[in-house]
């Protein structure tokens, strides 16, 4: 039996294209870009040349893309530069405060509570009921001592677009104000490659996106960094990636990031407008049967521009998320509770909590995500396998106490 794969947001399957790629790059492009002879020349032409390509895809520009092992290391590494402004400034005063959406990717949420821990003060900012942050709400809770804002594109549970630019628009109209420069960073990992994203209109200081989101390799990312921001940089070495983030580059890696990155692009309107029809018989599907709710329960079936198309979250209370999607792997079709990278168990109704839905409803949530490759019939198979599953784990899932 074919297996159906519905957790691209977790990880997309291979390009074709980007093992070829990072196969070639590997093995021709072998030479260190730090070197002076002829093998290190070509590779350092081969890092430029994926740095235009990718700056190209972001609406950046090349000097402004530091590459990284992944978005967990370039949203680390945000937070690691405030630190560093923080602790090596004597005269820096403690108590700064940092905003942060409450609906996060662990790799921002958990080093902002790290922040909390050596005396940041955290101010947490919540969504609507739709799982939208308003930037009314978010500039509620700047104040002068604020030093980072942290907002993320498109939320990896629900799939909720956040309004980035009119957020960011709202911290520099505050700071025009009181003087003084917020960092503001968005998490674009969800965005990129899958709905339209531009950094500098996104008007973010920083942005984090990952390769293998989009058909990439693994441990390849980067931090775009606008020419205006003055981030800290954390570790020393041998000064590659301008003195960013040093280290040997991943150059086969890389290089397969931006052409994995200039394909999706290209194709970006075709596969989002695919991917429009698929979420609305997805969605039309998990209505029909009783006892499935859509979350949050707002999202209309058609033309919803508030979400990307490519992640749904659905739930069928009592029935636990885990017991949902260990039934449909046995029947051939992956999907997940939530994200793949909730750092505890305790954590994992975190997002869908702070936009109000019950507990209860949070832990059966279920998570479905496609991409480009998903067909029309996997969307039907799984509908099929839904509405047989759904009656039978109801009537043998205990209401919780
Ligand atoms: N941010 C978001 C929104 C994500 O979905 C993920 C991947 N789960 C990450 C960050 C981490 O990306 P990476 O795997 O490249 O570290």
């Amino acid at each position: 039996m074919k297996r159906i794969f519905l957790d691209w947001a977790s990880t997309a399957p291979p390009l074709s294209l980007a093992v070829e790629a990072q196969k070639k790059a590997a093995i021709e492009l072998f030479g260190n870009p730090s070197s002076l002879h002829g093998e290190g020349r070509g590779a350092k032409a081969a890092l430029e040349a994926a740095r235009s390509l990718l700056a190209q895809a972001a609406g950046a520009q090349p000097e402004e893309v530091v590459f990284t092992s992944g978005a967990t290391e370039a949203n680390n590494m945000v937070v690691a530069s405030i630190l560093k402004k923080q602790f090596a400034d004597p005269t820096a005063k403690p108590g700064r405060r940092v905003v942060i959406s409450a609906i996060e990717h662990a790799s921002l949420w958990e080093p902002v509570q790290a922040m909390k821990k050596m005396g940041f003060d955290v101010a947490v900012c919540k969504p609507d009921a739709s799982g939208i942050v308003r930037p009314e709400r978010l500039r509620e809770l700047l104040d002068e001592r604020t030093v980072l804002v942290v907002l993320m594109l498109v939320n990896n549970e629900t799939g909720a677009i956040q309004p980035v630019a009119e957020c960011v628009a709202a911290v520099r109209d505050f700071t025009g104000e009181k003087g003084g420069r917020i960092h503001v960073h968005t998490d674009a990992v969800q965005a990129f490659g899958k709905i339209w994203f531009s950094f500098p209109e996104s008007g973010a200081d920083t942005a984090s996106l990952s390769a293998h989101k989009l058909g990439g390799p693994r441990g390849a990312g980067a931090l775009l960094v606008s020419s205006k921001a003055r981030p800290a940089w954390l570790f020393l070495g041998g000064g590659q990636e301008g003195n960013r983030r040093p280290g040997t580059e991943n150059l086969a890696a890389v290089h397969a990031f931006a052409q994995s990155a200039r394909f999706r692009i290209e194709s970006l309107d075709a596969n989002h407008a695919r991917a429009v029809r698929l979420m609305e018989r997805l969605i039309r599907a998990a209505r029909s049967i009783p006892g499935v709710l859509v979350l949050p329960e707002d999202r209309a079936e058609t033309g919803d521009r508030r979400f990307s198309p490519y992640i749904l979250s659905f739930a069928v209370p009592p029935v636990p998320g885990e017991v949902f999607v260990r039934s449909l792997d046995e029947q051939g079709i992956a999907v997940s509770t939530g994200s793949a990278c909730h750092s505890s168990k305790k954590d994992h109704t975190r997002i869908l909590e702070a936009q109000g839905v019950p507990k209860a409803v949070a832990d059966s949530a279920v998570r479905v995500s496609i991409g480009p490759e998903t067909v029309e019939s996997e969307i039907d198979a799984f509908a099929a396998a839904l509405s047989e599953t759904v009656p039978l784990l109801l009537r043998i899932s205990k209401p919780r106490a």
